[in-house]
Parts: C-alpha cells; structure tokens; sequence
C-alpha cells in the first residue's frame, strides 16, 4: 500500500521554480512597459504561505529577496533555515495582536496594519525593544466583509494616527482587491488604492514614493498598470495551494 503523504507543506506539482520566476520577471517587465514604468520600480514578493522553506531556499537562491507570510506559525517553522538566508521577511496576513511579540523576531515591515489598536499594541512592543518598523497600512478596497483592512474612508484617519508613533514608518498601502478571476473585475480596487495615496500625499501622510503593495497571481499586470510598487505573487511561482485562500484570509482559524 502507498503510504500517504498529508503534509500540508507538500507540493505535488511537477514545475520549475526558476523558469516560473523568470515568467513572473517577463510578465513584470512586460506592464511596466505597457504603462511607460520601469521594471526595477517595481519589487516582487514571494507569498509563500503554505510554501517549504525547501523550495523557498530555491526561489532565493534564483535571486529573490523578499517573501511575505500570513502566519505567525509559519514564520516561526521556517525560521531556522530562512534566518540564514539574505532576505527580507514581510508579514501580510492578519494579524491578531497577542502575536505582535512573535512576529517581531521575524519580520521588517508588516503590510497589513489595519486598525488604531495595532498602531498601539506594536508601538508598545517597539518601544520596549528600541527599535523601529516599516508597516504599510491595508485597506480593504473591495468592500467584500470576509476580508480585511481598514474602510477607505478612514484610510486617512489612521493614517493620521499613525503619525504619532515614532516607532513605525509608514511606508504605504496595501490592498487583496476584490477576489475575482477578471483582473478588469478587479482593476477598481486597485484604482482606488492609488487614488487613497494620492490623496493622502497631498495631506502630507504618505511620502511621494509611498510603496503600493497590490496585484497577485492572476492580476498584477493590472496593478502595475495601476501603480503597483510591490506585487506579491504566490501561485504562479509555487503551484497551486492545498488550502483556499478564505482560510487565510479568516480571523477565526489559525494554523
Ligand atoms: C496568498 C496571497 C497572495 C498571493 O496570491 P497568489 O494568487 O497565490 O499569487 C498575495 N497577497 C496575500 C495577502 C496573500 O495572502
């Protein structure tokens, strides 16, 4: 009998992550193009939830340099060998504030602060350890209730908020976007995200180069076009997940 294999970190797919990052690379290049950017404008992350630190050893070693967990959990598994590595670590899942304490020992920014308490509880911590953060705040811009980030109408209003920190350097905005297999469906959201930092340039909260952290798998072509300074792609570079995405995208369940 053969014996089941259940990991969840297992990846079944026969593929080849060098020649899926340099199709990521092409199509990068490709829209900024199109949208007259250049292509070093815009950083790709790696979004390795479920992803072995195996295989994402083999996306650094092919020169990348950025990854982005949602979980806490996962950051701690794949510590001991990514810790080696020359890499960044960004935090994009949520984030529940009884694990600010553990994901500071992993990460250098956090894209998904998305709410006052955050700005406090990781202020709080900031302070005691003496040092600083880079965070991007998340804006939910598809007004779908399942996902999170804060209203764009009060982006601003925790933007002004977070000014009062020392502790955390606001470097942007992040968006999921509406979830949906069209890109043009989804164009909006991303549309939206820009016109929020545009506006908020102009009311001195965010800098001129504010990061926008937007654009995925299936979009990023879009959001490129759309201003995009980050896209963080996971699925076209590792293969399909075991777990949908709403698992991660739900407060209620942790891994
Ligand atoms: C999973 C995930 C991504 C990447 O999505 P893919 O469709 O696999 O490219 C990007 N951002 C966040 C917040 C994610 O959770």
């Amino acid at each position: 009998m053969a014996t089941k294999v259940s990991s969840r970190f297992n990846q079944y797919q026969a593929f080849s992550i060098k020649a899926n990052l340099a199709e990521i690379k092409r199509r990068i290049r490709a829209a900024a193009v199109v949208s007259g950017r250049q292509p070093e404008d815009i950083r790709l992350l790696l979004a390795t939830k479920t992803v072995s630190a195996n295989l994402i050893v083999e996306a650094i070693a092919a020169g990348e340099t950025l990854i982005g967990e949602n979980k806490v959990q996962e950051l701690k598994q794949k510590d001991s060998v990514l810790s080696l590595l020359p890499l960044e670590r960004h935090f994009i899942g949520h984030l529940q504030t009884n694990k600010i304490k553990e994901v500071l020992k992993y990460v250098t920014c956090i894209q998904s602060v998305d709410r006052n308490e955050l700005l406090e509880k990781l202020d709080n911590r900031l302070q005691f350890e003496g040092r600083s953060l880079d965070i991007l705040i998340q804006v939910n811009t598809s007004f779908e209730e399942s996902k999170f980030g804060v209203h764009p109408n009060d982006a601003f209003n925790l933007l002004r908020l977070a000014k009062n920190y020392d502790t955390l350097n606001v470097k942007g905005l992040m968006t999921i976007g509406l979830f949906d297999a069209d890109p043009e469906k989804v164009r909006p959201s991303f549309r939206l995200l820009k016109e929020i930092k545009e506006k908020a340039i102009d009311q001195c909260l965010l800098r001129e180069d504010a990061d926008l952290s937007m654009g995925m798998s299936g979009d990023l072509e879009t959001a490129i076009e759309e201003g995009a300074t980050i896209v963080r792609v996971g699925t076209a570079i590792f293969g399909k997940r075991n777990y949908p995405d709403s698992y991660y995208w739900n407060e209620q369940q942790t891994i």
